[in-house]
């Protein structure tokens, strides 16, 4: 307190502490807060300049004692304890905090709108005993928000201003962040949509392309088939009038036989048996023929891969003469049965060493060499020092059509292998050098993994 006062019923400042000793006796019963006191009770002022400019405010209470007479206690007080009560919020920088009068006055200083006793240069907010928030916008236009409550038993207004967009501080931060994380993710399984979309489509396709081989395989392997009956049926039709053949030339020489002075005996013996000797060889073809359509339809059975080779090797003895082709075999002895069907196995070897006689000419070397591969797989290779085939060659070689030997070639050699080997669960390996030769390695697994033939 600056002062302390006390003053009697009527008015009169009876007893007084403080720095105006002067004062004692001054007679209040006329000035405005006196009457109010007597008529309330309790008296609060707003805040003033007094004789040393000072920010000052008056409080004065009424008491009645026991014999009924009235009291007044007057006390004056420095307002810059408000100040320090307001600085103890400990506010943020940029925030604010006051009391203002009910009139809008300022009853304390504030850091941006004003000081003591100036106005406040925004519109006063609604009255309300309680705490209350508005949005508005401070002298500057800026958004701010302001919290405030009016007093209950006094003129003052506690407001606590602070800019919206401080408020919103750590809010804007959290959204920036969320915002980035959304971002990222975003990325992230947009990057992952697009890369396993992008395989799965690759996938699609080689599946669609290896379902269009499969097809134009199977068309071929159809149409071999047909072609195969056809020419059983044929085989078989021509055997009646061989046999005829035959046996008219056997009578025919019975019958020069019961003539003893048949003229060019001799000559017309020989000529009979090379009749014979070309039905035989007639027979021979056709009787093959059959077998091969036999084939035709699938059996597995146990086989030898060495008796296979031999056989193959029997079809292709005259045209490897003709050709002045060498070959060598390095058959491994005592390799485990397979179980397959000799048809498709005979075909298999049969169309490597076509290509391999076509690609060595006249005057090559052929190699075939037998082995176990592993523990359940043999491997038969065909070695050849033909021509070899480049790369790009290489890449095509299985596919249906594909050749270089341009008019000779169908292109479904290489394909028909491919079909069958991995039917049968097993494996073609090429290695080739341009001019230097080729080795095709055929791996066969013991038991096939694959159920269809
Ligand atoms: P074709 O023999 O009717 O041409 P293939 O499918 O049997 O068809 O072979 C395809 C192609 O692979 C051949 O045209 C040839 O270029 C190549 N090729 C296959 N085997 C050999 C080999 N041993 N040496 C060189 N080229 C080969
Ligand atoms: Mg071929």
């Amino acid at each position: 307190f600056v002062d302390l006062g006390l003053i009697n019923d009527e008015g009169r400042l009876v007893n007084y502490a403080g720095p105006h000793k002067e004062l004692r006796g001054v007679d209040y019963s006329q000035q405005e807060w006196f009457n109010k006191v007597r008529l309330k009770n309790r008296f609060v002022s707003e805040v003033f300049e007094g004789f040393r400019h000072i920010p000052h405010m008056v409080i004065a209470v009424q008491h009645t004692t026991e014999d009924e007479k009235t009291w007044i206690v007057r006390a004056t007080l420095d307002t810059s304890q408000f100040s320090r009560l307001i600085a103890a919020m400990s506010l943020e920088p940029g925030s604010d905090a006051f009391l203002l009068s009910r009139k809008g006055y300022f009853q304390t200083d504030s850091t941006r709108y004003g000081n003591t006793l100036e106005p406040f240069p925004l519109p006063m907010p609604a009255p309300s005993y309680e705490a209350n928030v508005v949005n508005g916008h401070d002298v500057d236009g800026n958004p701010i928000m302001m919290a405030y409550s009016y007093f209950m038993d006094s003129d003052f207004v506690l407001v606590a201003v602070k800019p919206a967009i401080r408020l919103f501080h750590s809010w804007f931060l959290l959204r920036t962040d969320l915002l980035l994380i959304f971002c990222a993710s975003a990325l992230c399984i947009y990057l992952v949509a697009a890369k396993s979309v992008g395989q799965l489509i690759e996938r699609l396709r080689e599946s669609d392309m290896k379902r269009d081989e499969a097809f134009l395989q199977m068309e071929h392997s159809q149409k071999l088939s047909s072609i195969g009956r056809l020419a059983a049926g044929v085989a078989h039709e021509i055997n009646n009038p061989l046999a005829i053949i035959n046996e008219k030339a056997g009578l025919l020489g019975d019958l020069m036989q019961l003539e003893p002075d048949f003229p060019k005996h001799k000559q017309f013996l020989d000529q009979i048996n090379a009749i014979h000797n070309a039905v035989i060889r007639c027979r021979d073809i056709t009787h093959r023929m059959l077998g091969f359509a036999r084939r035709m339809d699938v059996k597995v059975e146990e086989l030898d891969v060495n008796v296979m080779i031999r056989e193959t090797l029997g079809f292709l003895k005259s045209e490897a003469q003709q050709r002045n082709v060498t070959i060598v075999q390095e058959l491994a002895d005592n390799l485990p049965a397979i179980y397959s069907d000799r048809g498709q196995i005979q075909q298999v070897f049969l169309n490597v060493l076509n290509n391999a006689f076509a690609a060595v000419g006249e005057k090559g070397t052929t190699i075939i060499r037998s082995a176990l591969h592993g523990q359940n797989a043999i491997a038969v290779s065909f070695y050849d020092n033909g021509c070899g085939m480049s790369e790009e060659v290489k890449k095509h070689i299985f596919e249906p059509f594909f050749t270089t030997k341009k008019g000779e070639g169908t292109g479904l050699g290489m394909s028909i292998i491919y079909g069958i080997v991995k039917r049968h669960g097993g494996d073609i390996q090429v290695e080739s050098e341009p001019g230097k030769g080729t080795t095709v390695t055929i791996i066969l697994p013991l038991r096939q993994t694959s159920r269809e033939v």
